[in-house]
């Protein structure tokens, strides 16, 4: 451990500003998908309800107009004008514009810059405990998709396959090269943690007669297990929970929340997910 952070200490400054601005334009990124894939989302649903029959001539949302991670081009959400690149430089353009607009000087959500300052602060935090290579792209990949799935199912209560799913592979992908543990013990963790989290639904639904959990929460875990292993199943779900738990208190303590509050589980499983890789690396 001493070792690796002695190599990073010497690794060029170069190296390092490097890792910011990739961390801060994945952030921006992550913003746009956070914003943009629950909308997608439910248009495709909307569109699937509303999808003729193969007999009809009609065609469902023939007008739609095109949304999806491109188009439209960034819109400020107050006024809907156009966002000139200038005023979109990943958290610097809000620093500058001191949270407004520059458009209607309207308050721009502080969730925007504090996710590409956590993206950013992963990538710092990664290349500071991780030597330049496959695991540290891994470690990245992986965070980063946590970032924004924890954000998604926290404002959202969605968590889209289209994140789930690549987390899955990519785990299973890494892994063949047993860049953080051995496929067989990658494949068995996918498959155990899905069952796992479906079995205690399945039991505990029976009991109080409703879902505790989604199907993405299945899936999470199972993509979670993909990169940490079988092994890593306890204490994630464990630490998943304390997660939760910690987090009721805190709605109950700020917010005067019920205790019966219900809360989703994808921030406790990203978070706990973190902590297993970061388990994985740090020795
Ligand atoms: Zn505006």
């Amino acid at each position: 451990m001493e070792l690796i952070q002695e190599m990073a200490t010497h690794l060029p400054l170069f190296w390092w500003g490097g890792l910011a601005i990739i961390g801060l334009c994945v952030g921006s990124f992550l913003n746009v998908l956070i914003y943009r894939l629950p909308i997608m989302i439910d248009r495709a649903q909307q569109a699937n309800r509303a999808e003729p029959s193969a007999f009809t001539s009609v065609e469902a949302g023939d007008n739609a107009p095109s949304f999806d991670l491109l188009l439209p081009a960034s819109r400020c959400p107050e006024c809907g004008e156009p966002i000139k690149w200038q005023h979109n430089i990943p958290l610097f353009s809000w620093l500058y514009l001191r949270g407004t607009s520059h458009c209607c000087k309207k308050q721009i959500s502080t969730g925007y810059p504090l996710t590409e300052l956590a993206a950013m602060i992963i990538a710092l935090l990664s290349g500071f405990l991780i030597p330049p290579g496959l695991s540290l792209l891994g470690v990245l990949i992986f965070s980063w998709l946590l970032l924004a799935l924890a954000i998604i199912d926290g404002k959202t209560w969605l968590l889209p396959d289209a994140l789930t799913y690549p987390l899955l592979w990519l785990g299973l992908l890494f892994n063949l090269k047993e860049t953080f543990i051995s496929l067989p013990d990658a494949v068995v963790g996918a498959v155990a943690g899905y069952c796992l989290l479906w079995g205690f639904n399945f039991l505990t639904s029976r009991w109080v007669n409703k879902n505790c959990m989604g199907n993405g929460d299945f899936k999470l875990t199972a993509a979670i297990a993909a990169w940490c292993g079988w092994q890593c199943l306890p204490q994630l779900l464990l630490l998943a929970a304390l997660s939760g738990i910690i987090s009721i208190l805190l709605l109950r303590l700020l917010s005067g929340r019920s205790f019966k509050t219900a809360i989703p589980f994808g921030p406790g499983l990203a978070i706990a997910g973190l902590l297993q890789i970061s388990g994985l690396i740090v020795i």
